[in-house]
């Protein structure tokens, strides 16, 4: 049996989308910006496609499509330190986000910004209060997460965006919404500038989106030949982007179904492997997004679990994979940052869920996390 439950690194694509990306590849390969008639068919995708995702943002803004989340958020950092540098140099985010915000502020570090990184609690929420009083005259940005992307806790945006609100409605409120985009509904979260990626919700890896409210100014981080308004310079993706339009919209019209499917797998998975081992802790919150369970295997290591589970047809994570390019440096920064101690850093592992797991699968996970776990332990002489 063969069970992916490394969902929240990447997804499988959907089978349709990769038949109309093929499509468009084949047929309406023409390049947007050309006049001809091949141009227009690309022109007619992209606006289609623009049109089908935007439905799920807030209403007042526009949709500019880029390569990848990472893409996204590194245009949000540097386009608003460009645009407010004259203003103020400071940013507030949290010490969880992921790299491509951390990485994107340690730059603006570099280059005289000052980067407040936000301490967050034992379930890895960030308190509005501590965003309120980080705010000083000097704050130009506010970047937190919607959702985070290893232990899943929904991160409270609009909570955060009524203090900004109430001190000064010119900071521009970013959030990455990577992971939170397919499993919530987006329409009426109040940030300025929210990134999301194609790849995480069945659609190509190599696409993403950036969301910039009206009136917002953001300098753009790709200059060239004026495409997306000017916004983002590069011939548009339109096979990539096409496949991303489709999979938001089989996401979106199933989002119910699909969530309690997710649902349903993790709870069945957490309760399964809590009542056959001991000494596992749940490090996924109760306020957390479908797609996540990150456990804590006391008195094991997480890489090898996973390996372990993959020699039987299981894959999983220990982490964030997309960060970590397949090196275990050190314990994970957001499980750090949530203060938990060293044996729950070194056994922690991430199942990431999507609308195709099934409880047959879980089962089946159950059985053989319980293997690995007290093959493990016994080798270790553990208790
Ligand atoms: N932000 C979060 C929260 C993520 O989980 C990821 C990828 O895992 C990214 C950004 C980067 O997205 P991409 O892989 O599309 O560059």
């Amino acid at each position: 049996m063969l069970v992916y439950l490394d969902n929240s690194a990447t997804t499988r694509q959907y089978d349709e989308v990769t038949d109309l990306m093929a499509l468009v590849a084949k047929e309406d390969y023409g390049n947007p910006s050309s006049l001809h008639r091949l141009g227009i068919a690309g022109e007619e995708r992209m606006k289609k496609a623009r049109a089908e995702v935007a439905k799920r943002f807030p209403g007042d803004g526009e949709l500019y499509f880029n390569s990848c989340g990472t893409e996204a958020d590194n245009t949000a950092i540097f386009g608003t330190a460009l645009s407010k540098r004259k203003t103020g140099k400071k940013i507030i985010t949290t010490k969880v986000e992921h790299p491509a915000v951390l990485e994107a502020c340690k730059r603006l570090e570099s280059l005289g910004f000052t980067i407040q990184y936000l301490d967050v609690d034992r379930y890895c929420n960030v308190s509005a209060d501590d965003v309120r009083n980080a705010i000083d005259d000097d704050t130009v940005m506010i970047s937190v997460m919607t959702v985070n992307n290893e232990v899943g806790t929904i991160m409270p945006i609009n909570e955060i965006a009524k203090v900004r609100d109430s001190i000064n409605r010119n900071i521009i409120l970013h959030t990455d919404a990577v992971q939170a985009y397919g499993k919530l509904d987006l329409k009426n979260i109040n940030a300025d500038l929210i990134s999301v990626s194609a790849h995480k919700i069945h659609g190509p890896k190599g696409v993403g989106a950036l969301y910039v409210r009206d009136g917002v100014n953001v300098a753009p981080f790709m200059v060239g030949g004026g495409q997306e308004k000017g916004f983002r310079s590069a011939t548009e993706n339109t096979p990539g982007i096409a496949g991303f339009a489709l999979a938001s919209k089989m996401a979106y019209e199933n989002l119910s179904l699909r969530q309690e499917n997710m649902l349903k797998c993790k709870e069945y998975l957490k309760k399964g492997i809590l009542a056959e081992l001991k000494d596992v802790t749940v490090n996924t919150p109760e306020n957390s997004v479908c797609s996540v369970l990150n456990l804590s295997f006391l008195g094991t290591r997480g890489e090898v679990i996973l390996h372990t589970l993959e020699q039987d047809g299981i894959f999983v994570s220990t982490g964030s994979a997309c960060s970590s390019n397949h090196k275990i440096t050190k314990g994970s920064h957001v499980l750090n940052a949530m203060g938990m101690k060293e044996a729950e850093i070194t056994g922690a592992v991430r199942f990431s869920f999507s609308e195709f797991n099934t409880i047959e699968e879980m089962d089946y996970t159950v059985q053989m996390v319980k293997k690995a776990v007290t093959k493990f332990r016994r080798l270790m002489n553990y208790r």
